[in-house]
Parts: structure tokens; sequence; C-alpha cells
């Protein structure tokens, strides 16, 4: 289907976009890559009057380096996240997730800012920030900026903690260097959004695990933080017998969804799976 009559600006400032979304109020609707909106547009899920086009404004992309924490521009596209040097050193989980993102064409075109903004809970980003406590920031009318936490940023399905005259600008990821991380994702077919996935990033000290953390995709309304699994791994060696027992909680206090690919024990089950054979990874053992 084609999408319904638009008007459309392509802003070459944060400022000139923040005023356009103000002023169109309901009927004004961003666009990043498009690969998310584009679609719903097609379908007229969303019928927007004014779309506010973000790829003019430079200062939002990009990958930089500032002190702790490496800072990804909203509409730095996956495959240039995928590339970058800083991110593969600083935050290895998020690079693991985005070779796991769709294909390469969409990877080129869609942004790192759009997949968190979309809020997919079958996205692949959302439980890899999660899992790394992101900071996302965000700018709103007047200038002002907020900081939110990943754990603060996804409220529901599709839904986030952004307000309509607001866009997210960049999102800061704490340093994990050093850290073994893994992105394991379960798909029925290449390039599909995972019917369940798990993020871990592990810190190993002489064969123990000294730090982990855990994301789940797709096992609820938003990603989830397996804080269990995390609490039970911290201390273990990187065994496989080890992290499986550690591993088994992952589904615990979970909502998966029951659809066509798996009810949701399918899902909690794999879940456990999942944990077992992504920390092992992180953990190179
Ligand atoms: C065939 C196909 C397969 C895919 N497979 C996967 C997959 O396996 N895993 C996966 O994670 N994703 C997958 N995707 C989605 C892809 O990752 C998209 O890039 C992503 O979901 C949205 O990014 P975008 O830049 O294209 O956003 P857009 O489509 O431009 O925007 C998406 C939404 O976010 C809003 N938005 C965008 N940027 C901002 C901003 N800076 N501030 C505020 N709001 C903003 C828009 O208004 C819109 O509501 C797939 C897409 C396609 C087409």
């Amino acid at each position: 289907m084609i999408p319904a009559k638009f008007d459309y600006v392509a802003p070459s400032t944060l400022e000139e976009a923040l005023q356009a979304l103000a002023q169109g109020g309901d009927d004004a609707k961003v666009i990043a890559g498009g690969q998310s909106l584009l679609p719903v547009l097609r379908m007229r899920l969303n019928a927007p009057e004014l779309i506010i086009d973000l790829g003019k404004i430079d200062s939002l992309r990009g990958v930089r380096d500032d002190g702790d924490h490496i800072v990804i521009g909203a509409t730095t596209t996956h495959a240039d996240v995928l590339d970058d040097p800083l991110v593969r050193e600083h935050a290895l989980l998020i690079a693991k997730a985005e070779t796991e993102v769709a294909d390469p064409q969409v990877r080129h075109r869609g942004t790192f800012g759009g997949s968190l903004a979309h809020a997919d809970p079958a996205g692949d980003l959302g439980a890899p920030c999660l899992a790394l406590d992101a900071e996302l920031v965000v700018a709103g009318t007047g200038g002002s900026t907020r900081t939110i936490s990943a754990a603060d940023f996804f409220v529901d399905l599709f839904t986030t903690a952004l307000e309509e005259t607001e866009l997210l600008t960049e999102v800061r990821i704490p340093k994990r260097t050093g850290w073994g991380a893994h992105y394991e994702k379960f798909v029925r077919v290449a390039h599909q959004w995972p019917i369940v996935a798990v993020a871990a990033a592990v810190k190993v000290d002489g064969g123990t695990i000294a730090e982990a953390r855990v994301g789940l995709t797709n096992m609820g309304s938003t990603p989830l933080r397996a804080t269990s699994v995390e609490r039970a791994l911290v201390g273990q060696p990187a065994t496989d017998e080890a992290v499986r027992a550690a591993a088994a909680t992952a589904g615990e206090g979970t909502n998966p969804p029951s659809d066509l690919n798996g009810d949701a024990d399918y899902r909690r089950h794999l879940a456990g799976v999942l944990t077992r054979r992504a920390v092992l990874a992180a953990a190179g053992a």
C-alpha cells in the first residue's frame, strides 16, 4: 500500500527539528532510518500529516569517547555502530547484538536510536542497552535535556518514556573494557526478529565469573534484566555445570508472548538454554 499523504521537512539542526515537532503536535512524526516507520505508514497503521526527517542533522550521528562512557549518536546506523572500534573495545555486547539485527540492507539504513525509540519488545538492542546500564539522552523544546536510564526508558510494548515533543539524541554506555560478551538469538529463519534472545556480558577473573550482566529480549512487553541469574553467576567458575545451574532461572518472573513461533512456556525454556549458551560464549568457555 502507498502511505497516506504527508508533508515532509528535513531540518539541518536539532533545534529546528524540535521546533517542527512542537508545532506539529499529534500530527507530526520523526523519521530516522525509516526501517520500522515506513512499513507502519505503508500499512496505514499511522498517518501523520508531517514527517520530520532527522537524516540531515550531523550532530546526531557518530560514536565518540567520553571518559568512562562511549556515546552513540541516535541516528548512527546499525552498520556504523557495528564497525566502530570504540564500540568493539568498550561495549562489545552492543557490537555482538548489532551483527544480529536484520540484514546488511536494513543495517545500512536503520539507526541505533530509531531502534530504541521504536521499542519493539523483539528488537535486538534494548536488552543489551539494559544489561549495560545505558543512559538515553533526550532533548525537548526550549533547549531542555534529560537523561533516562535504560531501565526507565522502556515503558511497555512500543512505548517509551519519550514525551511527544522530545527526541532521543544520544545513548551513553558505561565502558566495560576487557569484558567478554555474546548475544544469542533464536530464530526459525535467518534475518528474523528473535523468538527469544539473550544478551550477556561477563568479567572473568582467573576462571571465575567476577561480574555478570544478562538481558532478555522478547520475554515480556519490554526488555528484561535477569538479575537473579546475574547474582547466581558471580563467584562461580566459568564452567558448563555452574553456568547451567545459574541460567536455569532465567525465565522466572518473565511474561513472554505466546504466538505461532512458540508459547510462553516454550519461550521460558528457551530463555534458560540461550542464557547458558550466551554466558558460556561470553566467558570464552
Ligand atoms: C526487513 C526488516 C528486518 C528487521 N529485522 C530486525 C531484527 O532482526 N532485529 C531488530 O532489532 N530490528 C529489526 N528491524 C528493525 C530495524 O532495526 C530498524 O532499523 C529499527 O527498528 C528502527 O530504526 P530506524 O532508524 O529505521 O527508525 P524509523 O523507522 O525511522 O523510526 C522508528 C520509530 O522511532 C521513532 N524515532 C526514530 N528516531 C527517533 C529519535 N531520534 N528520537 C525519537 N524518536 C525517534 C520514529 O518516529 C518511529 O516511531 C528490521 C527491519 C526490517 C525492515
